[in-house]
């Protein structure tokens, strides 16, 4: 992969092991030619496959003897352009420790620069315009080097050996610290000194990072964290917070050694951590949440304004309803003026948004749930090559992924295509990833659904064939195989919010059997009505009231206790004794909202999985052991029969703590999970969908499967929810015929 690294770190070595000859990027890889001492060539052999750059991997090495032709010095030979069809590109990198030594350094000449980076470190993707990776081809072009930057350039001894976002406080980028109406306030140091002072102040401040700009608001200041959920009309939804180190999140979150890992490593992502301290963290940063988003400094600059402000910030996505993040301070202007109060801005460009990452370590494993900053484009390695072919994802969450030969690869988070801004952003990424990597999709896939945004792009495509349309479940377990490189046969349990099925209903609590020309559907949810269709999926107690009337429970308790008006209630039943507007569901993410609803835990959905991540968090709460019961069908497909679930857990809310029965409806999905997999009797299995984002589903799913004999995978590389849907719409074209 280029950008590494790697050609410099040869070059050094072939140095130390006085070898000459040359290294140069080719389109299977490195090639490497050496010639010298044999011994001392052995020994450089050795060291080329210990201390590798952090960023480099060897996966395979293969040596050929050459007659000697008198090569006396080591050179990097230039990247060739055109040639180049890698599906390699690195993704934007934390900054690494020795850079941020260097900025803290005042005998260094990157003292204070909040644009340091080397070979190990700094933006890649976000200010790439072509390949292959050079200078010339980023937004670092219109930078010349000094005479200082030029010689370290050209140093095999120095760090910063052909680093190509090499900059330093003389020939680099600059800060300016603007207010709202585009008016420049100070450039440089004191920018950051008044952005600080602002922050205490309690301002809020657009902050241009790698993918987009960020708004910072003091989180320890209630007033101002507040603020800013007015102006963004963002009341509910967790906002995610960055600090300056390691030690400091932990004074407000707890973090065992994994999430540690996952907080320093290069993609920098986001992590969900479970809150120990609430004093230092105001209570509106996440206010229904037990758990907090937490990254840490990731460039020089995040570094010079954490240290000396002192304690954690909010750092939210600068945009205005799940619309793309602002990427230049005009769209800033234009768009957030009634946001930000002010305006930090570099010039150097980002070409990009690219969302912060969002991941969960769940059973041990970091599992990303937002794949965008620091992990995107990376390519997926495929069983099988497939021709050039674009997948365009699902409606929500919406990525895209194109297959290149064995690779494929996925887009970065695009977003919810409700709104047409995040529609422009998901033409604007085909054509902005087809143009990079130099593909041109003959064949089309998408969801089975056609008023999909991402399908409905395709109706207007002028192709020879049809797009190929794949089951959306179907397209989950198709995913999280491809990442594994699995094959069939296996049981596959895609559990989500939402998806067609193949006979018009809405699935989400499916188990299908996976075959090598498709799939067969070998159980789910028993159906139940959706009064109110999209409206059931904001109102979790529509769903409730959805399934008690399946049950026939319209004069329990249970139905009593929703909260509704009389003229809702009477105007909901009329529509579920006629069926108008109420789609049928087996979806296993509205049972979760149900069940959320039932117990007074949330009645509406302001956010996407409000209720079940409120569910989750309650199920924490208790350590029983108890399920409830449920019925199965005798014939496949089988019928999953949620009635005595929820049966039960009307007559438990008499006598227990919600926290009991919020458990206790957990270890009844993990007893369905267990009682469908000894039926379908293959030894592999494979858990996918949104629902699998639940830490403690997932755990005690795996520990029961495991513990029975099977061999389950799970997501980890590539999202379980609908942001990983793409990569399995494109798996599938390896099975299914047009
Ligand atoms: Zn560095
Ligand atoms: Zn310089
Ligand atoms: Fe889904």
């Amino acid at each position: 992969m280029q950008g590494v690294g790697m050609r410099p770190f040869v070059a050094r070595l072939a140095k130390q092991y006085r070898q000459g000859g040359w290294v140069a990027n080719t389109p299977e890889g490195l090639n490497i030619v050496v010639e010298g001492d044999p011994t001392l060539q052995q020994q450089f052999l050795k060291a080329l496959q210990i201390n590798l750059p952090p960023l480099a991997r060897i996966d395979t090495l293969h040596c050929r003897q050459h007659p000697a032709t008198g090569l006396r010095h080591f050179q990097i030979k230039e990247s060739e352009q055109g040639e180049n069809n890698s599906p390699w590109v690195l993704p934007d990198i934390a900054a690494c420790p020795q850079c941020i030594d260097d900025v803290f350094n005042p005998e260094s000449r990157f003292y204070r620069y909040p644009f340091t980076s080397c070979c190990d470190c700094g933006p890649r993707y976000s200010i790439m315009t072509a390949l292959p990776y050079d200078r010339e081809r980023t937004s670092m072009a219109e930078f010349k080097l000094c005479p200082q930057c030029e010689r370290d350039f050209h140093d095999p001894e120095n760090r910063r050996y052909h680093a190509q976002t090499i900059a330093c406080p003389r020939c680099g980028p600059e800060l300016s610290l603007f207010n709202i109406n585009g008016q420049c306030l100070q450039q440089g140091e004191t920018s950051l000194q008044q952005t600080i002072q602002f922050l205490r102040e309690g301002k809020i401040i657009a902050v241009k990072s790698i993918g987009g700009f960020q708004l910072w608001v003091d989180a320890h200041n209630q007033q101002a964290v507040q603020l800013l959920r007015a102006r963004k009309n963002r009341l509910h939804k967790p906002f995610a917070l960055m600090t300056a180190d390691i030690e400091s999140a932990g004074k407000f979150c707890r973090i065992n050694p994994i999430e540690q890992t996952a907080l320093t490593s290069l993609g920098a992502a986001i992590v969900l951590l479970t809150r120990s301290d609430s004093s230092l963290i105001a209570e509106a940063v996440a206010p229904d949440s037990k758990l907090l988003g937490v990254m840490l400094a990731y460039t020089p600059l995040h570094h010079l304004l954490l240290q000396e402000f002192g304690s954690p910030v909010v750092a939210t996505s600068a945009n205005m309803h799940n619309e793309p993040i602002c990427i230049s301070r005009q769209q800033v202007e234009q768009q957030l003026s009634a946001v930000a109060d002010f305006i930090l801005d570099h010039n150097r460009d980002i070409l990009r948004p690219l969302d912060d990452s969002l991941l969960r370590v769940i059973a041990d494993k970091p599992t990303i749930l937002r794949r965008a900053r620091g992990f995107a484009p990376l390519p997926v390695k495929l069983k099988t090559a497939i021709p050039d072919t674009l997948a365009v994802g699902a409606h929500l969450h919406n990525t895209i992924a194109f297959s290149h030969g064995h690779h494929a690869i996925l887009s970065a988070h695009i977003g919810d295509l409700e709104n047409y801004q995040t529609r422009r952003l998901f033409n604007e990424t085909a054509s902005d990833m087809q143009r990079f990597f130099k593909r041109k999709p003959q064949r089309f896939i998408t969801d089975l659904h056609a008023d999909y945004a991402s399908s409905l792009s395709l109706a207007k495509q002028t192709s020879p064939q049809a797009p190929l349309k794949v089951q959306h479940h179907y397209a989950h377990i198709l995913s999280c195989m491809a990442e594994h490189g699995l094959l069939p046969p296996l049981l596959g349990i895609a559990w989500d919010g939402a998806g067609l099925g193949d006979d018009g209903c809405l699935w989400g609590g499916e188990f299908l059997q996976i075959n090598d020309k498709g799939y067969s559907r070998f159980a789910h949810l028993k159906p139940f009505p959706l009064p109110g269709g999209e409206k059931a999926i904001q109102e979790p107690r529509r769903a409730a009231l959805g399934l008690l009337y399946a049950s026939q429970a319209v004069d329990s308790d249970a139905w009593r206790n929703l909260p509704f008006s009389a003229f809702e209630r009477q105007t909901l039943l009329a529509a579920l004794k006629q069926g108008v507007n109420t789609p049928t569901s087996t979806s296993m993410g509205r049972l979760f909202d149900a069940v959320a609803a039932l117990l007074d835990l949330s009645q509406i959905n302001h956010y996407q999985g409000q209720a079940a991540m409120t569910l989750e968090q309650c199920a924490m709460q208790h350590d029983n052991i108890d399920a409830y019961p449920f019925r199965i069908s005798d014939e496949q497909p089988f019928i999953l029969d949620w009635r005595p679930i929820l049966q039960g857990i009307s007559e438990d809310l008499l006598h227990f703590p919600r926290e009991y029965i919020a458990k206790k409806f957990h270890n009844t999905l993990v007893d369905m999970i267990l009682n469908c997999a000894l039926r379908a009797e293959q030894p592999m299995i494979v858990l996918s969908g949104g629902c699998f984002q639940n830490a403690y589903l997932t755990e005690t799913a795996l520990q029961k499967l495991n513990a029975a004999g099977f061999q389950v995978y799970r997501h980890q590389q590539i999202p379980p929810n609908d942001g990983g849907l793409a990569l399995g719409q494109l798996a599938a074209s390896q099975y299914l015929k047009e």
